[in-house]
């Protein structure tokens, strides 16, 4: 999959697209990412890229043009016309659905906003704002990242096993089952020091049944969604098992509710 990122700020994002499994993806092809500086796509002398607000009131404007020019660019340059993003707080909440969704496109461009944000006249150029939550950041740069980082996961090839990607939390609208790893009892004092409450990986996870295994991790993330995230549970995909456990559960909060 292609990416481009149109920002002032290039070095902040290439250095962070360095590290990790997307590090690696860029490396091997899986994923081609070109990371644009918006200085590049101005026409005069001092690479202004920002300019007042007409009308008045604080802060700084991205203009209009070089961001015109960069789109431009970009399409000519890859020979496709990409699905253009403008990273804003006033766009689509991104959620692992709407991440699946851009994971399907073959092409993307991220735009990313600084200041008071991108003349408005630019969104006659975008497809699409996205949000990454609601708050402000300084600029769009951390939130270009954030998609790239999702979707970049649900492309083949880029993490090294499907069945996790499969199974993280949201992926099925439920939460993840606990890990653990090694030793099988840490002591739950101060700094893992040993107290005389020990903190054991439960029993069924050293057992070897993988039946019983598997049920107990759905048991615990169908609990889990319910503790923490019960509007998951209300769109979630549930297998047959899935479904009997929660009525379960449910059924047992009610009658201590009851008591
Ligand atoms: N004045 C604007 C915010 C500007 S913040 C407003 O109130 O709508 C500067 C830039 O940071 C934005 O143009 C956008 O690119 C980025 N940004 C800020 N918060 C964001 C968020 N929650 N999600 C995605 N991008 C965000």
């Amino acid at each position: 999959m292609r990416f481009d990122v149109v920002t002032i700020f290039p070095a902040m994002v290439e250095q962070t697209l360095g590290a990790g499994i997307v590090g690696r993806a860029i490396e091997r092809g899986t994923l081609d990412v070109i990371v644009r500086d918006l200085r590049a796509f101005t026409t005069d002398r001092h690479r202004v890229v920002d300019d007042v607000p007409y009308g008045g009131g604080p802060g700084m404007v991205l203009k209009p043009e070089p961001l015109f020019r960069a789109i431009d660019a970009v399409e000519i340059e890859r020979g496709s016309r990409p699905f253009v993003v403008l990273t804003s707080p006033q766009g689509t909440r991104l959620t692992q659905e709407v991440v699946e969704r851009l994971s399907r496109v073959p092409h993307l461009l991220i735009l990313c906003g600084r200041y008071e944000g991108v003349d408005e006249r630019v969104r006659s150029r975008v497809d699409e704002e996205i949000s990454i939550g609601d708050y402000i950041l300084s600029g769009g740069e951390l939130a270009a990242l954030v998609m790239i980082d999702a979707v970049a996961r649900l492309i083949p090839g880029v993490v090294g096993d499907e069945q996790s990607v499969a199974e993280d939390s949201f992926s099925r609208g439920l939460l993840d089952f606990p890990q653990y790893t090694r030793p099988a009892e840490v002591g739950g004092g101060a700094g893992g020091a040993p107290s005389s409450t020990g903190l054991k990986v439960p029993d069924v996870l050293l057992s070897g049944n993988h039946a019983e295994i598997r049920r107990w991790r759905k048991r615990e993330a169908i609990t889990r969604t319910l503790a923490r995230r019960p509007d998951l549970l209300e769109v979630a995909a549930l297998d047959d098992e899935e479904q009997e456990i929660l009525r379960e559960l449910v059924a047992q909060q009610r009658s201590r509710a009851a008591e």
